[in-house]
C-alpha cells in the first residue's frame, strides 16, 4: 500500500509542498507559492491533469498553505483520499540536538526557536510552516527532517574551529554541515548504482545547486563537509563566497567602516558567481564565458578550482574513494563543470568519460577501468524528507 507523505519547505517568502510515495519516491502533486507577503505573489501547482498557475496576493504563510489545500481540491489528487501519513518538514538548522528526524511537539518546536541565532533566516520560517500546517492538519503526525542531522557524525576534530575553547559552549561556534537530506539521498543511490551496500562504499558527494556544498561519507557516515556553522563556508556559490580568510570582516570595518551586518549580507548575497560575474544563475555565466567575458571565465575556473581542491581534501580525509557523485543543477547540468572539476586527477585513478559525460542519463560517467566512479545522480530531497518521514512513525 502506498504512504504518501505530505512534504514542507518553508522558506522567508516562499512554501514548497509535494505530494509524495514514500516507497517510490513518486509525486502524485506539487506546487510553489512565491513571493507570500507581496502585492503579487505567484502559485504553481503541478497535479495529475497538468499545471494550474494563481497570481492572487498571499498575505502570510497561513494563507499560502490553505492556497495549496485549494489546489489539491480543485485541481487533485484529494488529500482525504491519498492515504496520508504524515506532513514531512524541511528544517534548516537542528544544531547538535538533532542528529535524525524527529516527531513535532512543543518541545521540539521550543528547541527549534532555541536555534533561531544559528539560522536567523531560515529556522523562523520552517517554524512558521510547522505551525500554519499543526493548525491546517492537526490530527497528521509532523516530523521536522533536519538539513544538519545527517553531518552529526562528523568527528569532533572535523566540526571544531580553532578558536577560543569556550566560543561552542557560550555561542555555538562548530561546524554544522547543511544540505545533509540531499548528502544522504544521493550516497545511498550512489551505493544503489554501483550494486554495493552503503556501508561499503567511501563516497564524495558533491551537491551544486545555487547553494553548493561537499560531504566526504565513509560507509554511508558523513565525515567531513563543506559548509560550517553557517552555510557560507565552502564552495563558490550562486551568491555565497564560500571560503575566504576570517580576516576580510575586520579588515573592511577598519578600511572601509563597513558594519558586520552589511559584510555578512555581501558575503551571502552578492558575492560568489553574482559578485564575480553580476549572474548568479551558472547558466547565464557559462553563456556569458561562451562570449567571450572573461570575468565569467574567471569566475568558472574559480568555481571549478575551489571544487578541486575539496575533491582531493575529501580523498585524503577518506583514503580510498569508490565514487564522485555530482548532483542538483550544476552538478547534474554541466559537463563542463565536472570536466574543469576532475581535470588532471587521472593519477587519483579518477577518469572521465567524455562521450558518457556529455549524456550522464545512465548516472555513470566514468570509464569502464576507472578505480574511482564518478556518477551523475540526480538529489530527492522530497523523497528522501517522506522516508525518513515515514521512518520515524514506523521506528525505522
Ligand atoms: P538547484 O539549486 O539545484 O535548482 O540548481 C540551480 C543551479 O543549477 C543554477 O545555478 C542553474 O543555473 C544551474 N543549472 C540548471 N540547469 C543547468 C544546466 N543545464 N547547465 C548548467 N547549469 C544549470
Amino acid at each position: 500500500m502506498s504512504e504518501h507523505v505530505l512534504v514542507i519547505n518553508a522558506g522567508s517568502s516562499s512554501l514548497k509542498y509535494s505530494l509524495v510515495d514514500a516507497t517510490s519516491g513518486t509525486a502524485a502533486a506539487s506546487g510553489l507559492v512565491e513571493r507570500i507577503g507581496e502585492e503579487q505573489s505567484h502559485h504553481v501547482h503541478h497535479g495529475p491533469s497538468g499545471d494550474f498557475d494563481d497570481d492572487q496576493p498571499v498575505p502570510d504563510h497561513e494563507a499560502a498553505l490553505e492556497a495549496a489545500v485549494r489546489a489539491f481540491d480543485k485541481h487533485g489528487p484529494s488529500l482525504s483520499e491519498a492515504g496520508i501519513v504524515a506532513v514531512g518538514h524541511r528544517v534548516v538548522h537542528g544544531g547538535d540536538r538533532f542528529a535524525a528526524p524527529a516527531l513535532v511537539d512543543d518541545e521540539l518546536i521550543a528547541a527549534v526557536t532555541d536555534l533561531v541565532p544559528l539560522a536567523p533566516l531560515h529556522n523562523p520560517a520552517n517554524l512558521e510552516g510547522i505551525e500554519v500546517a499543526r493548525r491546517l492538519f492537526p490530527d497528521l503526525p509532523h516530523v521536522a527532517v533536519f538539513d544538519t542531522a545527517f553531518h552529526q557524525t562528523l568527528p569532533p576534530y572535523a566540526y571544531t574551529y580553532a578558536v577560543p575553547s569556550s566560543w561552542p559552549a557560550d555561542y555555538g561556534i562548530r561546524r554544522y554541515g547543511f544540505h545533509g537530506t540531499s548528502h544522504a539521498f544521493v550516497s545511498a543511490q550512489a551505493a544503489r548504482v554501483l550494486g554495493r551496500e552503503p556501508g561499503d562504499l567511501n563516497v564524495i558527494v558533491l551537491h551544486l545547486g545555487n547553494g553548493c556544498s561537499a560531504a566526504a561519507v565513509r560507509g554511508g557516515v558523513s565525515v567531513d563537509t563543506s559548509m560550517g556553522l553557517t552555510p557560507l563556508e565552502g564552495l563558490v556559490m550562486g551568491t555565497r563566497s564560500g571560503d575566504l580568510d576570517p580576516a576580510v570582516h575586520g579588515h573592511l570595518a577598519r578600511v572601509a567602516g563597513q558594519s558586520a551586518e552589511e559584510t555578512d549580507r555581501m558575503l551571502n548575497s552578492e558575492s560568489g558567481l553574482k559578485g564575480l560575474t553580476g549572474a548568479n544563475d551558472f547558466r547565464e555565466v557559462l553563456r556569458l564565458r561562451a562570449d567571450g567575458d572573461e570575468r565569467a571565465q574567471l569566475a568558472f575556473d574559480i568555481y571549478c578550482y575551489r571544487l578541486k581542491k575539496y575533491i582531493g581534501a575529501y580523498y585524503a580525509v577518506l583514503g580510498t574513494v569508490d565514487a564522485i557523485v555530482f548532483t542538483a543543477g550544476v552538478g547534474q547540468h554541466s559537463a563542463e563543470a565536472r570536466a574543469a572539476a576532475l581535470a588532471g586527477l587521472e593519477p587519483l585513478g579518477i577518469h572521465l568519460d567524455p562521450a558518457r559525460n556529455a549524456d550522464p542519463s545512465d548516472n555513470v560517467v566514468s570509464t569502464d577501468d576507472s578505480p574511482v566512479k564518478i556518477l551523475v545522480i540526480p538529489t530527492n530531497e522530497e523523497w528522501e524528507i517522506a522516508r525518513q518521514s515515514v521512518g520515524v512513525l514506523t521506528g525505522g
